[in-house]
């Protein structure tokens, strides 16, 4: 397993439509989503795309457990929604792309996933509660989508200075 940097808002790439996997789920694919849970362990967050990684597939991997829980890892290949509840659910969420902003985002409450596991076999669940938020969060990514835009105009502006002055300190510190 290695360590791979996160891609940070603006960051054009993050914007890219993430590709269906082909065929089987391969042990490349596996490297892949090995490499994906131990940046987002590392970071730390509860969610991963491919794409926060430069990897245009559509695989991201989670782990929604407590700290007091035994580590709980979901990988999820060519997720799709089959079904949205028509009741919403507003929850504060983050993004490691978007480091240290977080606001409220409203969401279906429940949905049914479809996806390809780890080891390739097909799975349906039926998500609620953080699982659902943090699953639609990361299929935004594969489509090229990130939170804040959801947010109002006003609120994005101030998400785009916040972002480009934590960049403007970043730039002091390494030179
Ligand atoms: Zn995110």
């Amino acid at each position: 397993m290695a360590l791979r940097p996160i891609l940070i808002a603006p960051d054009p790439r993050l914007k890219e439509k993430s590709k269906p996997v082909e065929g089987p789920v391969t042990d490349e694919h596996r490297r892949l989503m090995d490499d994906m849970l131990e940046t987002m362990y590392e970071a730390p967050g509860i969610g991963l795309a491919a794409i926060q990684i430069g990897e245009p597939l559509r695989i991201i991997v989670m782990d929604i457990s407590r700290d007091d829980e035994p580590k709980a890892p979901r990988y999820f290949v060519n997720p799709e929604i089959l079904w949205r509840s028509e009741e919403l659910f507003a929850y504060e969420e983050g993004c490691l792309s978007v480091p240290e902003i977080y606001d409220d985002v409203e969401r279906p409450a429940r949905v049914k996933l479809r996806y390809l596991d780890y080891n390739g076999k097909q799975v349906e669940d039926d998500c609620d509660g953080l699982y659902a938020v943090c699953i639609q969060h990361e299929m935004d990514h594969l489509a090229g989508q990130v939170f804040v835009d959801y947010l109002s105009p006003l609120k994005r502006e101030l998400v785009r200075k916040k972002l480009a002055k934590q960049r403007k300190l970043a730039d002091e510190d390494e030179g």
